[in-house]
This record gives structure tokens, C-alpha cells and sequence, in this order.
């Protein structure tokens, strides 16, 4: 997969990094949801899916932008 990736059709907080792109989890309501980095929007921002089955639809890579939410206070 390429983290490169331009994903469109996008909602603004999906665009912004703060959703997940295939079932649109709000990460910022997600406690300790992890997230991975699947790519980026059309204006640039990295964008993220769950880490399960939502990563695998998006092709995120594993090993790279692995993110815990609830951590910013
Ligand atoms: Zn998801």
C-alpha cells in the first residue's frame, strides 16, 4: 500500500484524520481506538481507519502511523 495515497469522497472529519474512512468512527470520542494510517485527504492531512477489519478494507499499512486515540488532553 502506499501511504501516499490520495482517498477521496470524504466527510471534513474523515479528511481531517479524525474519523475512521470506511465506517467513520469519531476517533476524538474513541478512547483508545486504534488507528492507522491509510493515506492522505485531498487537502494533504493524513487520513486513518480502525485497526482490524476497517484497516485491512482500506489497505492500511501495519507497520507505519499507528495511532492511539484518547491521548490528546
Ligand atoms: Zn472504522
Amino acid at each position: 500500500m502506499n501511504p501516499e495515497k490520495i482517498i477521496t469522497g470524504l466527510t471534513s472529519a474523515q479528511a481531517d484524520g479524525l474519523a475512521c474512512v470506511v465506517c467513520g468512527r469519531d476517533y476524538l470520542r474513541a478512547s483508545g481506538a486504534v488507528s492507522l494510517l491509510v493515506g492522505r485527504s485531498l487537502t494533504g492531512s493524513q487520513v486513518f481507519a480502525c485497526e482490524g477489519r476497517c484497516g485491512e478494507v482500506a489497505g492500511a499499512d501495519l507497520t507505519k502511523g499507528r495511532r492511539v486515540g484518547g491521548d490528546r488532553r
